[in-house]
């Protein structure tokens, strides 16, 4: 573990040959970091430097400058810091993503995982061209889908350090009409900046990446992501946006986000954009009518009022609800893509749930993660009844049962053989929809109706209250639901995953 390119020995090197490799080194280490000028430097870049115990020996020092002192950053988050382009003639993302990592577990690392999904969407569309760690070539490998990206530190990063490492890459864009890739004038660009994988019982979870339901699971972390596309697409983004110039057609938007598990943004290319503020949310709607953009605007915003009276206040700044050509609806934080098709169609109410249902997400998956491989049903079934419970409040119980009837018709003449806590890869077609969705749903709307509303909610608030800005488990969830039951619901759920 620890190897990296330019570890070698040169101890009985010439003197000269020595400085003239040290200023090489300088020299491509300032070019390398160039890229990332336009990103505003953070605030931790100025801590004190100095060295550990475990700096660099000297004899590796000649190849490239001493790493920075990994710094203890106490309850310190990851931030990623990138510099994004997006040439949209060739259909290129420019990527340089600059990752302070900071080891928030209880043992020492000696490798970062980060997930390359684009290359799981679409085959080697993502290329990496500059890894670095601390400095130094890394010496990474990658799993035969190019998905898991390995970096080997240079030394052992502790609980609380961190460990700076750089990429650039390259992802020729895909027509997808999905989450990744372009669609109908419009570009999605989700898990397009490599974030890390999660460390479980002593190694990197290397889940694989499933197009059936979300096969991500992340923890929150720091992001200021600069976007520059060309100026006659409209961009939306998670996080807030700081700075936005446009110059010789190209608009560049400088966007911050904390405590976010992700961070996505879209393009889209002759859209309307309708806005509200909620709560002092800014809420902004991006379709391809003014009739769709103000649907989404208005639903995202109403959603988001409702959620936060009944669970808790929506802590980002800004929310963005956008169109795209993939079917259902797709969350990330502060940024929910919709199915184009449901904005027009006859019921326009299942276009308000769907968008309910991915702004539930934000607490659920967003604020309070969880396994979305393994217990997809956690935050999944309870975002798909809250999508519903919101159109019973605004709407009322005739539109809600209506709109219930419409979406699990079929349910009836489904044979169920899976367990409604089953992880994401055993579910085959539409399995997933009608398990985890609809039986999902179906169990949530029983435990509301047997605990009434306000339990119900006084869960799911104590659930967010604890877990708020971790990985939670479904026990966590029952626990919380036994809490606010005042009995213990285990066996009360255990009968319900039961097919
Ligand atoms: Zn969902």
């Amino acid at each position: 573990m620890g190897t990296l390119h330019g570890r070698k020995k040169r101890r009985f090197l010439p003197f000269l040959l020595v400085l003239a490799a040290l200023l090489l080194a300088a020299a491509a280490v300032f070019l390398l970091w160039r890229p990332l000028k336009g990103a505003p430097p953070a605030a931790e870049e100025s801590a004190t430097p100095g060295l550990t115990a475990e700096a660099t020996p000297a004899e590796n020092a000649v190849s490239a400058p001493a790493p920075e002192a990994a710094q203890p950053l106490q309850a310190g988050l990851s931030r990623y810091e990138a510099v994004l382009k997006v040439d949209a003639d060739q259909m290129i993302l420019y990527g340089n993503l600059r990752l302070t990592y900071v080891n928030r577990y209880a043992q020492s690392l000696f490798t970062v995982m980060l997930n390359l999904f684009p290359n799981a969407v679409s085959k080697d569309c993502l290329t990496l061209q500059t890894v670095t760690v601390e400095g130094l070539d890394a010496e990474y490998t990658l799993d035969e889908s190019k998905t898991h990206l390995t970096l080997p530190l240079p030394r052992e990063l502790r609980p609380g350090e961190s460990a700076k490492i750089y990429l650039s890459y390259l992802i020729r864009i895909p027509k997808t009409n999905e989450r990744f890739g372009a669609g109908e004038n419009r570009i999605m660009f989700g898990n397009c900046i490599p974030i890390a994988a999660e460390f479980e019982n002593g190694a990197w979870r290397e889940d694989a990446y499933s197009d059936a339901g979300d096969s991500f699971y992340s923890s929150v972390a720091d992001y200021r992501v600069s976007i520059a596309a060309p100026k006659d697409y409209t961009l939306s983004c998670t996080g807030a946006v700081e700075e936005q110039r446009t110059e010789k057609g190209v608009t560049t938007v400088l966007a911050a986000a904390r405590e976010v598990r992700d961070f996505a943004f879209c393009l889209h290319k002759n859209a309307y954009t309708a806005l509200r503020t909620v709560n002092g949310v800014e809420v902004a709607g991006v379709a391809r009518t003014q009739k769709a953009a103000e649907l989404a605007a208005q639903s995202g915003a109403d959603a988001l009022a409702f959620f936060s009276e009944k669970i808790c206040e929506y802590p980002y700044p800004r929310f963005c609800v956008v169109d795209f050509d993939g079917s259902g609806g797709m969350e990330y934080p502060g940024l929910v893509m919709v199915d184009a098709t449901q904005f027009n169609a006859r019921q326009e109410n299942y276009a308000a749930m769907i968008v309910a249902h991915e702004a539930a997400h934000q607490w659920f998956y967003g604020i309070v993660g969880s396994d979305q491989l393994n217990e997809p049903w956690v935050d999944e079934s309870l975002a798909q009844f809250l999508g519903f419970d919101f159109i019973r409040s605004t709407m009322g119980d005739e539109a809600f049962e209506a709109l219930w009837s419409y979406a699990f018709q079929k349910l009836p003449e489904y044979e169920r053989t899976l367990r409604l806590d089953a992880p994401l890869t055993s579910f085959q077609g539409s399995d997933y929809f009608y398990v985890v969705y609809a039986y999902g749903a179906q169990m949530m709307r029983e435990l509301y109706d047997a605990l009434g509303a306000e339990a119900f909610y006084a869960a799911l608030q104590n659930y967010v209250g604890e877990h708020r800005y971790q990985n939670a488990k479904g026990s966590d969830l029952i626990a919380a639901f036994s809490e606010a039951a005042g009995k213990d619901m285990a066996a009360w759920f255990e009968a319900k995953m039961e097919p």
